[in-house]
């Protein structure tokens, strides 16, 4: 139980904490993208605004004429060697492509004056990986007059890789992050079940010792009335029947002590010394002849579909027995007179199953949720009063102790059908 709630906080540390990781390196790499391209972008700009200055032009007859010989790369000049430019464009006032430097433009202006990222076609070589690269398309323009349009772009090959490397980077770190924060989580979560344990410890050896020292008084209580009524044979009839109150209740509070202890004394897995390899089918057997007389005198039909062959598993036969016990015992009780009773046994691959199935007054849907909480109990339902709503609870931690799961399906008025499930011995 405690180790299933510090799993469980381990991993919703893990889960919010992780989530958090992963949108923090979102963002820092979405800032990075960002100010990666804005640097690009400052540097490009300033390219575009060199060449722009270095355009002559001079209004001749109500037209433009455009000198570009003085432009870097558009003109005369040579490309400088450490410059990473793959184009410049010169398109006229109306959009004509005029002169251009590296890869081969539209004939047209296609896009509006602003900044652009783009993936150059490389139709020639189809294998090799297409390069991105950031476009500025810079109007040129005396007062409102535009005289042209400058065209000019650099690869993001660089930017690219830098990014690329971040993303390494990030992914590796992300998951090393993870690692150590289920690691932490699982620490806090020790840390954080310590006094949640220490008290539930303190409270079973409460429980425990209450329910011990409570059992000697007791049976001297229960052992002097009943002294008491073998002496009052002669005795008024009040006087008897006052003493034999106080046997009942006596025997009703053994009951209750000797179940207190039992729950706060088998708690968790049982070790494995203390589970041997029993015989489910013989042990289902004798249990049906056991409650045969009480069924018989309850007026049910008690019956039992068991497998030819012997299902064997690992377990503490008396636990187990007990838990088996409560659940018929429980059946019989919520079955009124004529009805059915019916336990089974059956495997499936590794897990033996035993069915106890009754067509009795059945549980109401709001109840079964707690059915086997302990001291839970659906109204006073017996005619006699009888339980304290610990039945259960016993047979879901003998269960559970074993490694097995136990279940409940019930329709009011209809019956109720209570599932153990437990894994086989293999040999
Ligand atoms: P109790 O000692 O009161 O029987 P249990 O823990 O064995 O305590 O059962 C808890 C409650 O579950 C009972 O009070 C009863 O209302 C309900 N219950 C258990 N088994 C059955 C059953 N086979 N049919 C109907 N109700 C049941």
């Amino acid at each position: 139980m405690f180790n299933r709630s510090r799993r469980n906080l381990a991993r919703w540390f893990t889960l919010s904490m992780g989530s958090i990781l992963v949108v923090f390196a979102g963002v820092i790499y979405y800032f990075e993208v960002e100010e990666r391209l804005e640097t690009l972008d400052r540097l490009l700009y300033k390219e575009a605004r060199v060449m722009a200055t270095s355009v002559d032009y001079e209004l001749e007859n109500g037209q433009w004429r455009v000198d570009l010989n003085n432009v870097p790369l558009l003109g005369n000049t040579l490309q400088p060697p450490d410059s990473e430019i793959l184009y410049v464009r010169w398109y006229s006032d109306q959009g004509r492509l005029v002169r251009f430097f590296g890869m081969p433009p539209p004939e047209w202006l296609t896009v509006e004056p602003g900044f652009l990222t783009l993936k150059a076609d490389s139709t020639t070589e189809p294998d090799v990986n297409p390069v991105w690269l950031r476009q500025v398309t810079l109007p040129v323009q005396e007062g409102n007059a535009a005289i042209g349009y400058l065209q000019v772009a650099i690869p993001l090959t660089t930017t690219q890789n830098n990014l690329t490397q971040l993303r390494l980077v990030l992914t590796l770190a992300v998951p090393i992050a993870l690692g150590l924060i289920s690691l932490t989580g699982w620490l806090l979560g020790g840390v954080a079940m310590q006094p949640i344990r220490q008290s539930y410890d303190q409270l079973q050896r409460f429980t425990s010792n209450a329910s011990h020292e409570l059992r000697t008084p007791l049976s001297g209580i229960l052992s002097n009335a009943q002294v008491g009524l073998l002496l009052s044979l002669n005795s008024t009839s009040e006087m008897r029947l006052c003493l034999d109150n106080i046997v009942d209740s006596a025997k009703s509070m053994s009951v209750l002590v000797s179940n207190l202890l039992f729950l706060a004394r088998h708690e968790g897995r049982l070790s494995p010394e203390s589970l041997q390899k029993i015989n489910l089918t013989h042990l289902v057997k004798s249990l049906v002849n056991d409650f045969q007389p009480q069924a018989t005198s309850q007026h049910l039909t008690l019956t039992s579909v068991l497998p030819q062959s012997t299902v064997e598993i690992l377990a503490d036969p008396d636990l187990l027995r007990q838990a088996i016990v409560n659940l018929l015992d429980n059946a019989c009780k919520y079955t009124p007179a004529t009805g059915r009773v019916e336990i089974c046994l059956s495997t499936h691959t590794r897990w033996a199953t035993i069915t106890v199935k009754d067509t009795g007054i059945g549980i109401p849907p709001e109840d079964l949720p707690h059915i086997f909480e302990r001291f839970y109990r659906v109204g006073s339902r017996t005619a006699d009063g009888s339980g304290f709503g610990l039945g259960l609870a016993i047979a879901k931690q003998i269960i559970e102790a074993h490694g097995g799961q136990v279940s409940v399906t019930s329709a009011a008025g209809q019956g109720t059908t209570f599932c153990i499930q437990l894994q086989t011995y293999l040999t």
